[in-house]
Protein backbone atom coordinates (compact mmCIF):
# COMPACT_ATOMS: atom_id res chain seq x y z
CA UNK A 1 0.00 0.00 0.00
CA UNK A 2 3.09 2.22 0.81
CA UNK A 3 4.71 1.61 -2.39
CA UNK A 4 1.59 1.78 -4.35
CA UNK A 5 1.05 5.51 -2.46
CA UNK A 6 4.80 6.13 -3.63
CA UNK A 7 4.25 4.63 -7.15
CA UNK A 8 1.60 7.18 -7.67
CA UNK A 9 3.73 10.31 -6.67
CA UNK A 10 6.31 9.19 -9.00
CA UNK A 11 3.84 8.95 -11.91
CA UNK A 12 2.60 12.49 -11.23
CA UNK A 13 6.12 13.96 -10.56
CA UNK A 14 8.18 12.47 -13.58
CA UNK A 15 7.05 11.80 -16.78
CA UNK A 16 7.80 8.83 -19.33
CA UNK A 17 8.49 6.25 -17.01
CA UNK A 18 6.12 2.98 -16.37
CA UNK A 19 6.39 2.38 -12.65
CA UNK A 20 5.15 -0.88 -10.48
CA UNK A 21 4.94 -1.45 -7.28
CA UNK A 22 5.87 -4.37 -5.26
CA UNK A 23 6.97 -5.86 -8.87
CA UNK A 24 8.71 -10.00 -8.08
CA UNK A 25 12.27 -9.35 -9.40
CA UNK A 26 11.89 -13.62 -10.63
CA UNK A 27 10.19 -12.04 -13.59
CA UNK A 28 13.79 -9.46 -14.53
CA UNK A 29 16.57 -12.09 -13.80
CA UNK A 30 17.46 -14.66 -16.03
CA UNK A 31 17.74 -16.75 -12.19
CA UNK A 32 13.94 -16.82 -12.36
CA UNK A 33 14.51 -16.13 -8.13
CA UNK A 34 14.43 -12.71 -6.39
CA UNK A 35 11.74 -10.76 -3.73
CA UNK A 36 9.87 -8.06 -5.26
CA UNK A 37 11.27 -4.55 -5.90
CA UNK A 38 9.49 -1.80 -3.90
CA UNK A 39 9.46 0.29 -7.35
CA UNK A 40 10.06 -1.00 -10.26
CA UNK A 41 10.93 1.77 -13.50
CA UNK A 42 11.08 1.49 -16.74
CA UNK A 43 12.04 5.21 -18.08
CA UNK A 44 11.72 5.48 -21.94
CA UNK A 45 14.32 7.97 -22.61
CA UNK A 46 17.72 9.19 -21.16
CA UNK A 47 15.87 12.20 -19.56
CA UNK A 48 13.26 10.60 -17.79
CA UNK A 49 16.07 7.92 -16.56
CA UNK A 50 17.90 11.17 -14.79
CA UNK A 51 15.01 12.79 -13.66
CA UNK A 52 14.05 9.59 -11.86
CA UNK A 53 17.57 9.69 -9.89
CA UNK A 54 16.96 13.32 -8.99
CA UNK A 55 13.23 12.33 -7.38
CA UNK A 56 14.84 9.20 -5.86
CA UNK A 57 17.66 11.35 -4.40
CA UNK A 58 14.68 14.05 -3.05
CA UNK A 59 12.67 11.10 -1.68
CA UNK A 60 15.59 9.42 0.21
CA UNK A 61 15.23 5.97 -1.97
CA UNK A 62 18.41 4.18 -2.80
CA UNK A 63 18.25 3.18 -6.64
CA UNK A 64 19.31 0.11 -8.40
CA UNK A 65 20.06 -0.20 -11.92
CA UNK A 66 19.02 -3.16 -13.76
CA UNK A 67 20.01 -4.49 -17.42
CA UNK A 68 19.55 -8.15 -18.46
CA UNK A 69 19.79 -9.72 -14.60
CA UNK A 70 21.86 -12.34 -16.34
CA UNK A 71 24.32 -11.58 -13.49
CA UNK A 72 22.27 -10.90 -10.48
CA UNK A 73 21.12 -13.02 -7.24
CA UNK A 74 17.93 -11.02 -5.93
CA UNK A 75 17.21 -12.54 -1.76
CA UNK A 76 14.11 -13.45 -1.09
CA UNK A 77 12.88 -10.69 0.70
CA UNK A 78 13.63 -8.30 -2.59
CA UNK A 79 14.75 -4.86 -3.00
CA UNK A 80 14.14 -1.70 -0.93
CA UNK A 81 13.59 1.48 -3.02
CA UNK A 82 13.79 1.84 -6.90
CA UNK A 83 14.98 -0.76 -9.13
CA UNK A 84 15.28 0.98 -12.78
CA UNK A 85 15.13 -0.99 -15.49
CA UNK A 86 17.24 0.22 -19.04
CA UNK A 87 15.44 -2.11 -21.18
CA UNK A 88 13.45 0.84 -23.08
CA UNK A 89 16.93 3.20 -23.80
CA UNK A 90 17.66 0.70 -26.72
CA UNK A 91 19.17 2.73 -29.63
CA UNK A 92 22.30 1.44 -31.55
CA UNK A 93 23.58 3.77 -34.27
CA UNK A 94 27.05 3.77 -36.26
CA UNK A 95 28.31 7.04 -35.83
CA UNK A 96 31.67 6.48 -37.71
CA UNK A 97 33.02 4.19 -40.34
CA UNK A 98 34.22 1.97 -37.25
CA UNK A 99 32.42 3.47 -34.61
CA UNK A 100 29.00 2.03 -33.15
CA UNK A 101 27.33 4.57 -30.30
CA UNK A 102 24.58 1.99 -28.07
CA UNK A 103 22.33 3.02 -25.28
CA UNK A 104 22.54 1.07 -22.19
CA UNK A 105 19.72 -1.13 -22.18
CA UNK A 106 20.63 -2.66 -25.92
CA UNK A 107 20.91 -6.48 -25.19
CA UNK A 108 24.45 -7.25 -26.32
CA UNK A 109 23.59 -9.74 -28.62
CA UNK A 110 21.64 -7.24 -30.87
CA UNK A 111 24.94 -4.80 -30.80
CA UNK A 112 26.96 -7.81 -31.93
CA UNK A 113 24.58 -8.51 -34.56
CA UNK A 114 24.53 -5.19 -35.48
CA UNK A 115 28.26 -4.48 -35.89
CA UNK A 116 28.29 -7.81 -37.85
CA UNK A 117 25.97 -6.67 -40.48
CA UNK A 118 28.11 -3.52 -40.63
CA UNK A 119 31.08 -6.09 -41.01
CA UNK A 120 32.42 -4.64 -38.28
CA UNK A 121 34.83 -7.34 -36.09
CA UNK A 122 35.38 -7.10 -32.74
CA UNK A 123 32.27 -8.15 -30.63
CA UNK A 124 32.06 -11.96 -31.86
CA UNK A 125 32.89 -12.78 -28.30
CA UNK A 126 29.65 -11.00 -27.04
CA UNK A 127 26.89 -12.80 -29.71
CA UNK A 128 26.02 -15.25 -26.62
CA UNK A 129 26.18 -13.30 -23.51
CA UNK A 130 22.53 -12.50 -22.43
CA UNK A 131 23.13 -9.34 -20.70
CA UNK A 132 22.85 -5.70 -21.80
CA UNK A 133 25.06 -2.98 -22.70
CA UNK A 134 25.02 -1.05 -19.22
CA UNK A 135 25.37 -4.20 -17.01
CA UNK A 136 28.53 -5.12 -20.02
CA UNK A 137 30.37 -2.05 -19.48
CA UNK A 138 30.09 -2.24 -15.38
CA UNK A 139 31.22 -6.14 -15.61
CA UNK A 140 33.47 -5.79 -18.46
CA UNK A 141 31.74 -9.27 -19.98
CA UNK A 142 33.64 -11.16 -22.11
CA UNK A 143 34.12 -14.78 -23.48
CA UNK A 144 36.64 -16.47 -25.92
CA UNK A 145 39.75 -13.73 -25.37
CA UNK A 146 37.38 -11.21 -26.04
CA UNK A 147 36.38 -8.56 -23.73
CA UNK A 148 34.17 -5.10 -23.56
CA UNK A 149 37.42 -3.54 -22.47
CA UNK A 150 38.86 -3.97 -25.96
CA UNK A 151 36.35 -1.99 -27.79
CA UNK A 152 35.06 0.70 -25.29
CA UNK A 153 36.37 3.53 -25.81
CA UNK A 154 34.17 6.28 -24.46
CA UNK A 155 30.70 6.25 -21.76
CA UNK A 156 28.27 8.61 -20.95
CA UNK A 157 27.15 8.27 -17.34
CA UNK A 158 24.83 10.05 -14.89
CA UNK A 159 26.51 9.94 -11.13
CA UNK A 160 23.89 9.59 -8.39
CA UNK A 161 23.00 13.29 -8.35
CA UNK A 162 22.00 13.31 -12.03
CA UNK A 163 25.28 14.76 -12.96
CA UNK A 164 26.64 14.03 -16.63
CA UNK A 165 30.30 12.39 -17.23
CA UNK A 166 32.08 10.60 -20.12
CA UNK A 167 34.24 8.40 -19.55
CA UNK A 168 37.41 7.90 -21.18
CA UNK A 169 39.84 5.34 -22.49
CA UNK A 170 41.75 3.96 -19.19
CA UNK A 171 39.66 6.17 -17.21
CA UNK A 172 36.87 2.96 -17.28
CA UNK A 173 39.64 1.13 -15.13
CA UNK A 174 38.42 -2.40 -16.77
CA UNK A 175 40.00 -5.53 -14.88
CA UNK A 176 38.21 -9.25 -14.93
CA UNK A 177 34.34 -8.72 -14.44
CA UNK A 178 35.08 -4.93 -13.32
CA UNK A 179 35.51 -1.70 -14.37
CA UNK A 180 34.93 1.92 -12.55
CA UNK A 181 30.76 1.94 -12.43
CA UNK A 182 31.97 -0.56 -9.56
CA UNK A 183 32.19 2.48 -7.56
CA UNK A 184 28.79 4.45 -8.59
CA UNK A 185 27.34 5.83 -11.27
CA UNK A 186 24.35 4.83 -14.03
CA UNK A 187 25.93 3.79 -17.54
CA UNK A 188 24.14 6.03 -20.23
CA UNK A 189 25.28 4.59 -23.25
CA UNK A 190 28.90 3.61 -24.78
CA UNK A 191 30.87 4.50 -27.95
CA UNK A 192 32.98 1.36 -29.26
CA UNK A 193 35.54 1.83 -31.66
CA UNK A 194 35.95 -2.53 -33.93
CA UNK A 195 38.12 -2.73 -37.24
CA UNK A 196 36.91 -3.39 -40.67
CA UNK A 197 35.94 -7.29 -41.25
CA UNK A 198 34.66 -9.45 -44.02
CA UNK A 199 30.40 -10.24 -42.81
CA UNK A 200 30.41 -13.67 -43.62
CA UNK A 201 33.84 -14.41 -41.24
CA UNK A 202 32.34 -12.95 -38.65
CA UNK A 203 29.09 -14.72 -38.65
CA UNK A 204 30.63 -18.03 -39.25
CA UNK A 205 32.90 -17.10 -35.70
CA UNK A 206 29.30 -16.04 -33.96
CA UNK A 207 27.66 -19.34 -34.80
CA UNK A 208 30.93 -21.34 -33.53
CA UNK A 209 31.36 -19.71 -30.20
CA UNK A 210 27.53 -20.38 -29.87
CA UNK A 211 27.66 -24.08 -30.65
CA UNK A 212 30.20 -24.29 -28.03
CA UNK A 213 27.65 -22.64 -25.73
CA UNK A 214 25.15 -24.64 -26.66
CA UNK A 215 27.32 -28.22 -26.17
CA UNK A 216 28.95 -27.17 -23.07
CA UNK A 217 26.33 -25.05 -20.93
CA UNK A 218 23.02 -25.37 -18.99
CA UNK A 219 21.32 -23.41 -21.65
CA UNK A 220 18.06 -25.07 -20.97
CA UNK A 221 17.65 -24.18 -17.06
CA UNK A 222 17.79 -20.46 -15.41
CA UNK A 223 20.87 -19.40 -14.37
CA UNK A 224 23.22 -16.44 -13.69
CA UNK A 225 26.09 -17.87 -16.00
CA UNK A 226 29.53 -18.92 -14.35
CA UNK A 227 28.81 -18.82 -11.10
CA UNK A 228 32.50 -18.20 -9.94
CA UNK A 229 35.61 -15.81 -10.83
CA UNK A 230 38.30 -17.36 -12.39
CA UNK A 231 40.64 -18.22 -9.92
CA UNK A 232 43.97 -17.06 -11.44
CA UNK A 233 45.45 -19.98 -13.93
CA UNK A 234 42.90 -22.29 -12.45
CA UNK A 235 39.25 -22.75 -13.72
CA UNK A 236 36.49 -22.92 -10.53
CA UNK A 237 34.24 -25.15 -12.82
CA UNK A 238 36.92 -27.81 -12.65
CA UNK A 239 37.78 -27.12 -9.46
CA UNK A 240 34.04 -27.99 -8.29
CA UNK A 241 33.84 -30.88 -10.45
CA UNK A 242 37.04 -32.36 -9.18
CA UNK A 243 35.79 -31.73 -5.45
CA UNK A 244 33.01 -34.13 -6.68
CA UNK A 245 29.97 -31.72 -6.29
CA UNK A 246 28.61 -31.87 -10.20
CA UNK A 247 25.02 -32.46 -9.23
CA UNK A 248 25.07 -31.45 -5.83
CA UNK A 249 21.87 -29.45 -4.84
CA UNK A 250 20.28 -26.92 -1.90
CA UNK A 251 16.70 -26.85 -2.53
CA UNK A 252 16.11 -26.15 -5.96
CA UNK A 253 19.41 -25.32 -6.57
CA UNK A 254 21.84 -27.48 -8.08
CA UNK A 255 25.79 -27.72 -9.67
CA UNK A 256 25.08 -28.18 -13.34
CA UNK A 257 25.95 -31.79 -14.25
CA UNK A 258 26.67 -30.50 -17.91
CA UNK A 259 29.02 -27.35 -16.57
CA UNK A 260 29.85 -27.66 -12.52
CA UNK A 261 30.66 -24.13 -13.14
CA UNK A 262 26.71 -23.20 -13.51
CA UNK A 263 24.46 -23.07 -10.32
CA UNK A 264 20.92 -23.86 -11.76
CA UNK A 265 17.12 -23.41 -10.81
CA UNK A 266 15.53 -26.41 -11.12
CA UNK A 267 12.28 -24.95 -10.82
CA UNK A 268 11.34 -23.26 -7.41
CA UNK A 269 14.56 -22.38 -6.30
CA UNK A 270 14.74 -19.74 -3.66
CA UNK A 271 17.88 -17.22 -2.83
CA UNK A 272 18.60 -18.75 -0.31
CA UNK A 273 18.74 -22.07 -1.66
CA UNK A 274 21.38 -20.82 -3.82
CA UNK A 275 23.41 -18.64 -1.41
CA UNK A 276 23.68 -22.07 0.72
CA UNK A 277 25.23 -23.99 -2.49
CA UNK A 278 27.31 -21.24 -3.32
CA UNK A 279 28.83 -21.53 0.69
CA UNK A 280 28.92 -25.12 0.28
CA UNK A 281 30.88 -25.15 -2.92
CA UNK A 282 33.28 -22.54 -1.49
CA UNK A 283 33.57 -24.56 2.28
CA UNK A 284 34.74 -27.70 -0.41
CA UNK A 285 36.49 -26.09 -3.00
CA UNK A 286 38.64 -24.81 -0.15
CA UNK A 287 39.14 -27.83 2.55
CA UNK A 288 40.31 -30.15 -0.83
CA UNK A 289 42.53 -27.43 -2.79
CA UNK A 290 42.97 -24.50 -1.06
CA UNK A 291 41.60 -21.96 -3.16
CA UNK A 292 38.81 -19.72 -1.98
CA UNK A 293 36.32 -19.32 -5.19
CA UNK A 294 34.59 -15.71 -5.41
CA UNK A 295 31.48 -15.32 -6.94
CA UNK A 296 30.97 -13.89 -9.70
CA UNK A 297 27.18 -13.10 -9.34
CA UNK A 298 26.37 -9.86 -7.84
CA UNK A 299 23.47 -10.54 -4.84
CA UNK A 300 21.39 -7.59 -4.03
CA UNK A 301 18.59 -7.25 -1.48
CA UNK A 302 16.96 -8.29 1.51
CA UNK A 303 16.71 -11.63 2.99
CA UNK A 304 12.90 -12.74 3.94
C1 LIG B 1 23.70 -18.39 -19.68
C2 LIG B 1 24.61 -17.25 -19.31
C3 LIG B 1 25.86 -17.13 -19.91
C4 LIG B 1 26.72 -16.08 -19.56
N1 LIG B 1 27.93 -15.99 -20.18
C5 LIG B 1 28.74 -14.96 -19.87
C6 LIG B 1 30.02 -14.83 -20.53
O1 LIG B 1 30.39 -15.62 -21.37
N2 LIG B 1 30.81 -13.78 -20.17
C7 LIG B 1 30.43 -12.86 -19.23
O2 LIG B 1 31.18 -11.91 -18.97
N3 LIG B 1 29.23 -12.97 -18.59
C8 LIG B 1 28.39 -13.99 -18.90
N4 LIG B 1 27.19 -14.10 -18.26
C9 LIG B 1 26.85 -13.14 -17.18
C10 LIG B 1 26.14 -11.85 -17.65
O3 LIG B 1 25.43 -12.07 -18.86
C11 LIG B 1 27.12 -10.69 -17.80
O4 LIG B 1 27.79 -10.43 -16.60
C12 LIG B 1 26.43 -9.41 -18.29
O5 LIG B 1 27.43 -8.45 -18.60
C13 LIG B 1 25.48 -8.83 -17.25
O6 LIG B 1 24.74 -7.83 -17.89
P1 LIG B 1 23.25 -7.48 -17.46
O7 LIG B 1 22.78 -6.38 -18.31
O8 LIG B 1 22.41 -8.70 -17.42
O9 LIG B 1 23.52 -6.94 -15.99
P2 LIG B 1 22.62 -7.16 -14.70
O10 LIG B 1 22.68 -8.60 -14.30
O11 LIG B 1 21.29 -6.55 -14.88
O12 LIG B 1 23.45 -6.31 -13.64
C14 LIG B 1 24.79 -6.67 -13.33
C15 LIG B 1 25.46 -5.44 -12.70
O13 LIG B 1 25.53 -4.42 -13.69
C16 LIG B 1 24.95 -3.23 -13.18
N5 LIG B 1 24.32 -2.50 -14.29
C17 LIG B 1 23.43 -2.95 -15.20
N6 LIG B 1 23.11 -1.96 -16.06
C18 LIG B 1 23.78 -0.85 -15.64
C19 LIG B 1 23.86 0.49 -16.10
N7 LIG B 1 23.17 0.94 -17.17
N8 LIG B 1 24.66 1.35 -15.42
C20 LIG B 1 25.39 0.94 -14.34
N9 LIG B 1 25.35 -0.33 -13.86
C21 LIG B 1 24.56 -1.21 -14.51
C22 LIG B 1 23.89 -3.71 -12.18
O14 LIG B 1 23.56 -2.67 -11.28
C23 LIG B 1 24.63 -4.86 -11.55
O15 LIG B 1 25.49 -4.41 -10.55
C24 LIG B 1 26.31 -15.14 -18.59
C25 LIG B 1 25.05 -15.25 -17.99
C26 LIG B 1 24.20 -16.29 -18.35
C27 LIG B 1 22.85 -16.38 -17.70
Amino acid sequence: MLNERLADKLRREVANIDVTADEPMSAHTTFKIGGPADLFCLPSTADALRELLLWARAEGQPVFALGGGSNLLVRDGGVRGVVVSTARLSRIERIEDTWLEAECGVPLAKLASFARDCSLSGLEFAQGIPGSVGGGVYMNAGAYGGSLEQSVRETDALSADGGAVTVRGGEHAFGYRKSCFADGGTVLRTRIELSHGDRDEIAAQMDDYRERRRSTQPLEYPSAGSAFKRPPGLFAGKLIQDSGLKGARVGGAQVSEKHAGFIINTGGATASDVLGLIEKIQIEVFRQFGVMLESEIRVIGEDE
